[in-house]
């Protein structure tokens, strides 16, 4: 497989701090990627610019063979990257229905169309009875699984989810895991940020660890796990 995705020497700088520095790896067509580290690494930053919500200071980023570097979200959007935001964009006022179809706009011009692939995605992650429900009225974990489906209704070819299963409850996790699977099996490369380690060493193919906007570590979660840096810039300061 090839990789659909490559960040190659990606850099972010705000001012005196260095948010991503020199950062490369890729991502193969049809995994799960893991992307890790502690609070202030820089993974928001670098899913903002892999998915055109900011520009990198320097180095290129490759997407299913093009150079896109410096593309607009509207762009990713209609090539097919998907992106969930940390603090989330969902529409209070509007129904969960209503949400779906603004996202399914980026990639649909008819109206109809829109609502048709909404009403898609509500089966596809299982929103159905709070279709008609305002988003501001659903639970902190219903308006998590809003956020993924909004990703999703771009018909994503690359979903990249941010703590998305983070602030569930065990049993919503399990089911949001289950969710980020079947969207896998059916074809959808997936980049993932999430700190909870016994979550990602079954689901990811391959981890990529960011520390203070280094990538200190890369390979399959039970290398990685062990990896001495890790340990200590990651894992042991939960412990
Ligand atoms: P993570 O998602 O790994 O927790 P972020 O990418 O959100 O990390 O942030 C990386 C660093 O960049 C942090 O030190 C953060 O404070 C800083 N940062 C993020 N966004 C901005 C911004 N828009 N302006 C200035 N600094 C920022
Ligand atoms: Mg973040």
């Amino acid at each position: 497989m090839s990789d659909i995705l490559r960040v190659d020497g990606i850099s972010c700088r705000f001012g005196g701090l260095l948010a991503n520095n020199d950062i490369s790896f890729g991502v193969e067509e049809g995994a799960i990627m893991g992307l890790i580290g502690p609070n202030g690494a820089g993974k928001s930053t670098l899913f903002s610019i892999i998915a055109g919500d900011r520009r990198p200071t320097a180095g290129r980023l490759h997407y299913a063979g093009r150079d896109v570097t410096g593309w607009r979200p509207h762009q990713a959007a209609r090539a097919g990257v998907g992106r969930t935001f940390q603090l989330m964009r969902v529409f209070g006022s509007m129904t969960v229905a209503e949400n779906l179809a603004t996202a399914a706009y980026l990639r649909h011009r008819r109206r109809r169309d829109a609502q048709r692939r909404a009403e898609e995605v509500i089966a596809e992650v299982g929103l159905g009875e709070l279709a008609d429900a305002p988003a501001a009225s659903l639970t902190a974990g219903w308006k998590k699984r809003l956020e993924m489906a909004r990703a999703v209704a771009v018909e994503p070819r690359l979903l990249l989810l941010d703590e998305v299963l983070s602030g569930l409850t065990p049993a919503e996790a399990n089911e949001a895991v289950g969710i980020v699977r079947r969207l896998n099996e059916r074809g959808i490369t997936v980049l993932m940020v999430e700190h909870v380690m016994e979550i990602i060493m079954p689901l990811c193919d391959r981890v990529v660890v960011l520390d203070h906007g280094e990538k200190i570590c890369a390979g399959p979660p039970a290398e990685v796990v062990r990896d001495p840096a890790v340990i200590e810039a990651y894992l042991g300061r939960e412990a």
